[in-house]
């Protein structure tokens, strides 16, 4: 589906990606209790010269996860090699990833919940033990021996912490977890974004296009880049709040940064059940999405807002998520 507020990484980000992606702890907005964590962690390190201790990630996707990885490799001055959970096909491909770091290097694997068990097992002694088990010959003369790795840190990133094994889990130092963005840090973001790409773009029209990017990052730096095409067209060039708003509204995105399947999925809970509780399961099926992206993706976004609330038997619609779709609310709601 080609949604333009989904969270997760798409080939049009590319470009731009890369350039916008802060090198810093400075120049990393928000995230104040992360950063202030791994700033201390980072020092105390460097100061014994080690490498930094196992990290894990986790929050929902275009947070800054990668970001903040790679600003942790310039910041301890080491390098940092990135893969991801799905790209690790087998064993070997784990063991040559690992023979070729150096002292204190920096291993990013980005959906570590994805790693098959048999990669996964041969990461429990190299993050442990900074060592490889190997098993040499077949049958009954095979044996095992251990192979030294450098001490590196693995820094793993997730959705979901509870997504991991409970062994890969324990063997990380630190979880941290990365929080949606408030629409003021947003606005900080989409204002860095504009100067880096020279798209003139003014304080109201920022903090509107902040205000509809769902808390993250990725998607304000998606908008901003198709803003600045109704600017252009449309005015002269700069992002007002008014291009801006007229040019979300086009794509279907509200004044809240919800598009048309948050929508059908409070809808869905309002005119189909009641209102709630629907089990996650159910919902998922009825507005054609897999359950785990419902958790995950959309969620978290209508959570912050104040529009959706889990409890033990499913999923509810608040009286504010009434409100904000025009309708109303029923007298016998106990909302
Ligand atoms: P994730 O790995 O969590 O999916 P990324 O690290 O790829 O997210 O971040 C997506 C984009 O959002 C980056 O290219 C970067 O430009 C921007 N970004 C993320 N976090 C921040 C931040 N704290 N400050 C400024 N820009 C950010």
């Amino acid at each position: 589906e080609n949604r333009l507020v989904t969270p997760e990484y798409a080939p049009q980000d590319s470009d731009v990606e890369l350039s916008l992606r802060p090198k810093t702890l400075d120049e990393y907005i928000g995230q104040e209790k992360v950063k202030e964590n791994m700033n201390i962690f980072i020092q105390a390190a460097k100061g014994r010269g080690e490498a930094l201790d196992h990290v894990l990630l986790y929050g929902p996707p275009g947070l800054g996860k990668t970001t903040l990885s790679n600003i942790i490799a310039n910041e301890m001055n080491v390098n940092i090699r990135v893969t991801s959970g799905p790209a690790i096909e087998k064993p070997g491909d784990l063991a040559a990833l690992l023979t070729n770091l150096n002292q204190n290097d920096i291993l990013f694997i980005d959906e570590i919940h994805r790693l098959s068990r048999a990669v996964e097992e041969v990461l429990y002694p190299a993050m442990e033990d900074y060592a490889l088990d190997i098993i040499i010959g077949k049958g009954p003369s095979a044996r095992s021996i251990r192979i030294d790795l450098p001490h590196f840190t693995l820094i793993g990133a997730t959705t979901r912490a509870g997504q991991l094994t409970s062994p890969l889990r324990d063997r990380f130092g630190m979880l941290q977890r990365l929080e949606l963005y408030t629409v003021e840090e947003l606005s900080t973001i989409v204002k860095r974004s504009a100067g880096i790409l020279e798209i003139p773009c003014d304080e109201k029209g920022a903090y509107e296009l902040a205000r509809r990017s769902r808390g993250t990052p990725r998607i304000a730096n998606r908008l901003l880049k198709r803003v600045r095409d109704f600017a252009q067209v449309m005015g002269d060039g700069v992002i007002t709040e008014d291009i801006a708003a007229i040019a979300l509204n086009r794509m279907e995105i509200d004044a809240l940064g919800l598009d048309s399947i948050d929508r059908r999925m409070l809808t869905a809970i309002i005119r189909n059940f009641g209102g709630g509780p629907v089990g996650v399961d159910t919902l998922a099926a009825s507005v054609g999405e897999e359950a785990i992206t419902l958790e995950d993706v959309y969620e978290p976004y209508l959570m912050q807002l104040g529009f959706l609330s889990r409890t033990p038997r499913g999923r509810c619609a608040t009286r504010l998520a009434y409100e904000h779709l025009g309708l109303s609310v029923p007298k016998d709601a106990s909302l």
